[in-house]
């Protein structure tokens, strides 16, 4: 079904088109989507999210994201945090250097007067929180395993054409008010409203992996820079850390194809012996490395959050948080709006959300390509510059400071949700 412009509406096709059954689809149940349903369940709209996969599908996936501390400040305000920290690892020391040079840069809680630093979360543990505190809240409807096929927008509202994957009562289409894509990377929304992406693939991959180190990790975060790509090691569990190699796509799919013993030697050679021997627990995966951002992020009815609008390189773990910031802010830009009693879905409303998030996810973007292109080289005089800079930023408090407010997500405009 089309749906006509505003001028060439009658009457009743006009209040058809004024008919919806929602206010608000998100199309995409990952992290990201579940972020936004819960900032906007007590706004008084009304809400689908439409997921693709099922729910036990969407929860059970075998990714760890750093969360910054801006990440958890949002999960406070939105009343799940007390529900999420006894199931998440804290680190309060983050180790940076450079390959084999014995200068190490070391950021502690203090530098922040915080307790800690950051947070390691599996996507379970996130998930089935966002999921749980929406169980018994009637203003938003899960939707899955449900694909949108294709949306239609006219001045009034969206059209959402779904693949109902043979459940006979899901309805075929909806009417909403406005549609955000937070459908991942590969977004299908992004790609039908014609938004174009810029950006590149890197050359290399990322290999993750849980080990269980001999000795205690001590709450301490490593990311160790190779001409290869950068290293990190993040504690996950008491008993478990989460290892993010980056790799040449080649040397990784060869690290990959490793038995476990094997892997964990060159998993040794690469990080030493700090924390005793590395047995590697559960499967290794990899995933390609790539930079992309979407050239806007709404359109009149559409907003994009999350890996839809923008993908980073994992160097710095920033993606994540990027994404729940997305959803924070569109979610507090929503409700003002509502209360102002303005349209939720005009280009006016959306343009305020695209203007406060792009350029702060562009600076972090840029930020995580400078970081892996300077350090993944060996030629010398990047190399001397970049020690002279990891020495400036241990030496100069201010400096140091202001580095580690950009990288834990409180440098910029932040959302508020109480
Ligand atoms: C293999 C892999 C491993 C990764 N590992 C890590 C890691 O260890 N640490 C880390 O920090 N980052 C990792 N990343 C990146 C991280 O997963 C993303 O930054 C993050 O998941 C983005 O969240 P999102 O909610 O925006 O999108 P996604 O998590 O991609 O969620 C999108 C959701 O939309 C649904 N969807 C898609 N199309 C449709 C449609 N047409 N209709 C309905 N639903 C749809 C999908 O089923 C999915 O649930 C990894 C990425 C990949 C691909």
């Amino acid at each position: 079904m089309v749906f006509p412009s505003a001028s060439e509406c009658s009457s009743s096709q006009d209040a058809m088109a004024l008919t919806y059954d929602y206010d608000l689809a998100i199309v995409g149940g990952g992290v990201v989507g579940a972020t936004l349903a819960v900032a906007l369940r007590d706004s008084g709209l009304k809400i689908v999210v439409i997921e693709a996969e099922s729910q036990s599908q969407a929860i059970e996936k075998g990714q760890a994201y750093v969360l910054h501390l801006s990440s958890s400040r949002i999960f406070a305000d939105l009343g799940i945090w007390d529900q999420i920290v006894p199931d998440v690892e804290y680190f309060r020391q983050v180790r940076l250097s450079d390959a084999n040079c014995p200068h190490v840069v070391e950021f502690h809680p203090q530098d922040l007067q915080a307790p800690v630093l950051g947070h390691v979360a599996t996507h379970q543990v996130l998930l089935k929180a966002l999921l749980d505190s929406l169980a018994f809240c009637d203003a938003v409807d899960w939707m899955c395993p449900t694909r949108v096929t294709c949306t239609q927008t006219d001045t009034h509202g969206v059209t959402i054409h779904l693949d109902t994957l043979g459940q006979a009562e899901t309805p075929q289409a909806l009417r909403v008010r406005l549609v955000v894509g937070a459908d991942g990377a590969r977004s299908q929304i992004r790609e039908q409203a014609g938004i174009r992406t810029r950006g590149w693939p890197y050359w290399q991959s990322c290999i993750v992996a849980t080990i269980e180190p001999e000795k205690f990790h001590n709450h301490t975060a490593y990311e160790r820079f190779w001409p290869s790509g950068p290293f990190a090691i993040l504690p996950v569990s008491k008993a478990h850390c989460r290892i993010v190699w980056t790799a040449p796509h080649a040397e990784a799919q060869a690290l990959l194809a490793l038995d476990d013993e094997a892997f964990a030697q060159a998993l040794s050679k690469r990080y030493g012996s700090d924390m005793g021997s590395l047995r590697v627990v559960g499967p290794r995966f990899t995933f390609p490395a790539k930079l992309q951002h979407a050239t806007c992020y709404v359109r009149p009815r559409l907003a994009l959050v999350g890996d839809a609008a923008h993908s980073c390189h994992p160097v710095g773990g920033q993606g994540m948080n990027l994404g729940i910031r997305d959803a924070a802010t569109l979610a507090e830009i929503l409700i003002t709006a509502q209360a102002q009693g303005e349209d939720i879905g005009s280009l006016k409303v959306m343009k305020r959300y695209q203007r406060w998030r792009r350029r702060q996810n562009f600076l972090s973007l840029s930020f995580t390509d400078i970081l892996n292109r300077t350090f993944s080289t060996g030629w010398l005089p990047i190399v001397w510059t970049r020690r002279f800079g990891l020495r400036v930023i241990s030496g100069v408090r201010p400096l140091k400071v202001l580095v580690l407010k950009f990288m834990a997500g409180l440098t910029g405009q932040f959302p508020s949700l109480t």
